[in-house]
């Protein structure tokens, strides 16, 4: 017997219930996005690795051990995407967008790659929803898009989020708190991992992000305690916009995120009650931040820009902690059907349905009408249509009422009306 394969490891398939919680969160998303004024934007699933190495940053765990990068057959070295934004800013930058009116919104729910240990919650493939806007900016927009995404969590029934909020500085200011870092962790250094002790000149902001180098945060110096006085108006407007409308928040002095473009303020949401398989640190649903640097990294000028990024398949989880109740739309109409010249029949029925938007189902691919009407039963649906040998030969069909159990023949051609009619009965 040949072999059998499995998906590659890490990357999972998604049908099933499974398949239902993606699109009920594409939904929600998608429909969320338009409100707010976002477009969508797909970009391709792999981009130039520079533009992953130069913005995402080069010695970060994403950029230095998990990223999918190799050479094209042409020689470009190129990666497939492990985040959205540089992408997306790339996009912006060679698509000329900052002549368009400013800010652009985009949106996207997408897959993206990190060659990570799998492990609940953490895959190699995974696909997260995210939103940026690029070309204007301040504390409104941050905090707009942070409700945004909580209403999104709510509208999916996620209870007890939290979001964490810190204020990384701007360039400048992180300077003389860079200085004060390196200081520290030289000093206790015999805390840091093999990693972190080599980023710690070049990098030393990732020793706070290290899920290995939990107790250097302990005596760590704050970042909130460098930033200069524009940074810290800007974070304290975005807390008091989130206040005022309603978004619980903790401030989090050592939040910094993984990726080196971020500047001022960053935040990660959190479902209360999850936590990572191994590691004891609870389980991010997303994040985001503001990264006004990021355009001028990839050969533009500095743009102000903002956005964040939510797992899918962490959503999917906090749903199903939360007890969100899937419900699955309720085929209103069944076509059951006995023979060859009854399936014909049927085929055409089914399309005169769709076009009259009635919910139908059916299960053509059976031939025993018992598991038909067993199917009918399982799907919930409220009249089912039989269509036997006789019928079909008489151009007649059975209209069965599913909760009554009555059954009445009525002319194929009167079929559409008939339940439409009886559809409206139930409804009043
Ligand atoms: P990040 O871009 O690392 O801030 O990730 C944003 C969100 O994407 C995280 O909070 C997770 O919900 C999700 N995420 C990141 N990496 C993974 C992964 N390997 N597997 C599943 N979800 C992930």
């Amino acid at each position: 017997m040949p072999k059998k394969f499995q998906s590659p490891g890490g990357m999972h398939d998604v049908f099933g219930r499974e398949y239902d919680y993606f699109e009920k969160i594409r939904e929600v998303v998608c429909r969320n996005a338009r409100i707010y004024g976002f477009e969508g934007i797909e970009t391709p699933i792999m981009e130039d690795k520079r533009v992953f190495a130069r913005t995402v940053g080069e010695q970060t765990d994403i950029v230095e051990k998990e990223m999918y990068a190799f050479k094209t057959k042409g020689g470009d070295d190129v990666a497939l995407r492990p985040e959205g934004t540089a992408p997306i800013m790339r996009a912006y930058i060679e698509h000329s967008l900052y002549t368009k009116p400013q800010p652009v919104k985009f949106f996207y729910f997408k897959p993206f790659f990190r060659y990570e240990r799998s492990q609940a919650g953490r895959y190699r493939q995974f696909w997260q929803f995210g939103f940026e806007v690029i070309g204007k900016g301040g504390p409104v927009v941050d905090a707009q898009i942070i409700k945004l995404i909580h209403n999104i969590f709510k509208e999916l029934g996620v209870k007890n989020v939290m979001v964490e909020i810190n204020n990384m500085g701007d360039e400048k200011c992180r300077e003389d708190f860079h200085a004060a870092l390196k200081k520290y962790l030289k000093k206790e250094s015999n805390l840091l991992c093999a990693d972190c002790k080599r980023r710690m000149k070049k990098n030393p902001l990732r020793a706070l992000d290290c899920k290995k180098c939990v107790k250097i945060k302990e005596n760590a110096p704050q970042i909130l305690d460098y930033i200069c006085k524009k940074c810290k108006e800007d974070f304290k407007r975005t807390l008091e916009f989130l206040e005022e409308v309603g978004v619980p928040y903790d401030l989090n002095p050592f939040l910094i995120r993984g990726l080196d473009y971020y500047t001022g303020t960053v935040y990660e949401f959190f479902a209360s009650g999850k936590e990572e398989e191994d590691e004891g640190a609870p389980l991010a649903l997303g994040g985001g931040g503001r990264y006004d640097g990021l355009s001028e990294v990839l050969g533009d000028e500095a743009r102000p820009a903002t956005g964040a990024a939510v797992g899918v398949e962490r959503t999917i989880l906090a749903m199903k902690e939360s007890g969100f109740k899937m419900e699955k739309e309720r085929p209103q109409v069944f076509i059951a059907q006995l023979g060859d010249l009854a399936k014909k029949k049927s085929l055409t029925l089914f399309e005169e349905f769709k076009n009259n938007n009635i919910p139908v189902s059916e299960s053509f691919a059976q031939d025993s009408l018992k598991s038909q009407m067993a199917r009918a039963g399982k799907l919930g649906a409220t009249i089912t249509i039989i269509i036997g040998k006789e019928e079909a030969a008489e151009d007649m069909v059975i209209l069965r009422d599913m909760d009554s159990g009555q059954q009445e023949k009525v002319q194929t051609s009167e079929t559409v009306k008939e339940v439409k009619k009886r559809l409206k009965e139930k409804k009043n």
